[in-house]
């Protein structure tokens, strides 16, 4: 008999919160590459919660995990999860190829998000600079998640309920022989009858390894640094600001500003680093926008935000590689998602049927079934 039900390979947001979901009702292996969990994208996030990102599944995903943000169980974390972080986004006097545009968003406009004229804009963010800006939307129930405290938290939960994580652990090789999966890394091998891939920007590295078709994920860089906020002014209250050409986003960040270039280079799964260019890009847009001096950096970074062709999390049994499931394809709403995909995921994996919410939100098992990217494999 294998020693464990599922190995979970990858140990950031997706595979952790798999491995909590898991780990009551199964025999839970995780194994990690890196010598710490959350080192690669969970790591590197701007750490936000907003409702309208991502289209109507990733808002369920979304809406499903919120709840468990904002009131964890009893023993889950002694830290506050999320909180109030509105977002603003701006149209721009000059913008051409807007992401965003308010007929786009109609079908939130007064309930989620609510328009704002230019001194509405200027009063959440005192920085901005009027002549850029036409008008705003606000989104009044955005938030700042935790990371550290929610990924914590749910490796803490798993291994509580018996999950074993390996780290140092790179998987190297996959054998499917009668029924069971074999899993090399360094020094053992490990076995289960199900082998989820939580690898993140390796989801097709790993899924090769397997012999599995790939699903076509595409790793984007997405560059981001800190800088200091002007004197003598408390920015700590101003929201997460983006304009609708999606070229920067800031925000607060633990008493300094979080940038972003917003950026989307496809990239080979690694080690993501920033460039001086986009670095340099992103510095300028913002102060192209706002008043804002950006004279030093405090820290920067990359990370990447893998995506397949519909922006969707690729969560389900490959149909050709028995007992081989896919979890990846997360793109820029991994944590976010994370309660209500792993409860999906979970429910596929056991095969007990999903929660009510993400039924009554109309997804069922096939949503993010790998098979639906069947022209694209
Ligand atoms: C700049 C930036 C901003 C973002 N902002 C947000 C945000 O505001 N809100 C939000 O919800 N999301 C955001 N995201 C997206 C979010 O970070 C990701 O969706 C999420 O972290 C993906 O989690 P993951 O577990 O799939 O990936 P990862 O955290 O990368 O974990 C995958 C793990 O698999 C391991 N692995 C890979 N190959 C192997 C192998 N062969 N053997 C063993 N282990 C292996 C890796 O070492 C890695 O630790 C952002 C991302 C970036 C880069």
């Amino acid at each position: 008999m294998a020693a464990f039900d599922v190995v979970i390979i990858g140990a950031g947001v997706v595979g952790a919160s798999l491995a909590w979901r898991l780990a009551s009702s199964c025999r839970v292996a995780i194994v990690e590459a890196e010598d710490q969990p959350g080192y690669h994208s969970t790591g590197r996030s701007a750490a936000h919660y907003t409702d309208v990102i991502g289209g109507a599944v990733v808002q369920a995903l979304s809406a499903a995990t919120r709840p468990f943000l904002e009131n964890p169980p009893p023993g889950f974390t002694d830290v506050p999860l999320i909180r109030r972080r509105p977002v603003l986004l701006l149209f721009g006097t000059g913008t051409r190829d807007a992401a965003f545009t308010l007929h786009g968003l109609s079908h939130v406009i007064g309930h989620q998000l609510f328009e704002l004229d230019r001194d509405g804009c200027l009063e959440l963010c005192p920085v901005l600079k009027p002549e850029k800006i036409q008008s705003g939307l606000w989104e009044p129930a955005a938030g700042d998640i935790d990371v550290h405290a929610i990924h914590g938290a749910y490796l803490r939960a798993a291994r509580a309920s018996g999950a074993t994580m390996f780290l140092n652990a790179p998987v190297t090789e996959m054998e499917h022989r009668s029924g069971v999966w074999h899993v090399t890394v360094p020094g053992k091998t490990l076995e289960a009858p199900v082998v989820a891939n939580c690898a993140g920007a390796w989801g097709d590295v790993v899924g090769r390894i397997a012999g599995a078709a790939p699903v076509g994920l595409v790793p984007m860089r997405r560059t981001a640094f800190t800088f200091r906020g002007p004197n003598g002014m408390d920015h700590g209250a101003w929201p997460l600001v983006a304009d609708d050409g999606e070229s920067f986003y800031f925000k607060p960040e633990a008493g300094l500003i979080l940038g972003s270039l917003a950026d989307e280079q496809p990239s080979e799964p690694c080690d993501a680093a920033p460039e001086e260019l986009d670095l340099a890009l992103a510095a300028h847009r913002i102060m192209e926008w706002t008043t804002l001096d950006i004279r030093r950096m405090e820290s920067r970074w990359a990370g990447l935000r893998s995506f397949v062709p519909d922006r969707l999390p690729v969560t389900g049994f490959d149909p050709s590689c028995e007992g081989f499931f896919w979890n990846v394809g997360q793109g820029g709403a991994g944590i976010q998602t994370s309660t209500g995909l792993s409860a999906y995921a979970a429910s596929v994996i056991l095969g007990n049927g999903l929660p009510q919410d993400l039924l009554d939100a109309g997804l069922d098992s096939e949503t993010l079934s790998p098979s639906r990217l069947g022209g694209a494999r």
